[in-house]
């Protein structure tokens, strides 16, 4: 799976502490992030990870164009509720397009920590479920 990292400043150490504690099951996967979380999550963990430019100066729409080329599987994305951002249009769009193109998207701890267990117990296929349930008929 192709795992995409992004944290807002405030929440960069929250970052680090998930991927810390997770790191056995992330390691098995690869990761891509903006530019100054990527760094932070690279000298705490020593992951390897492939690093976009930072999110003000257009990471964010890197990883974007990643999940419209469906290069990516998961996004966890540390945003701060509480801080005005300069690249809010990008941050909107990123969360935008993870849901044209039914990317699963962790915008919090809580909802991450899911996602990395689901991982874990080898519900590994998001892509599969979503099709299945596409197919799905509206009745029983
Ligand atoms: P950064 O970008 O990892 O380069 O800090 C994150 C963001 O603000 O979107």
């Amino acid at each position: 799976m192709k795992i995409a990292l992004i944290a807002h400043d405030r929440k960069k150490d929250m970052m680090i502490r998930l991927v810390s504690a997770y790191r056995p099951i992330l390691a098995k996967h690869e990761l891509f992030a903006t530019g100054t979380t990527g760094k932070k999550i690279q000298e705490a963990t020593n992951l390897p990870v492939h690093r976009f430019k930072s999110g003000p100066l257009g990471g964010d729409q890197q990883i974007g164009a990643m999940i419209s080329e469906d290069r990516l599987d998961l996004v966890i994305f540390l945003r701060d509720p509480l801080a005005a951002q300069p690249h809010e249009p990008d941050v909107t769009a990123l969360i935008r397009l993870s849901d044209v193109y039914e990317i699963p998207l962790a915008t919090n701890i809580g909802t991450a920590e899911v996602l990395l267990r689901g991982l874990d117990a080898g519900f590994l296929d998001f892509r599969t479920i979503v099709h299945e349930l596409d197919e799905r008929p509206l009745s029983l």
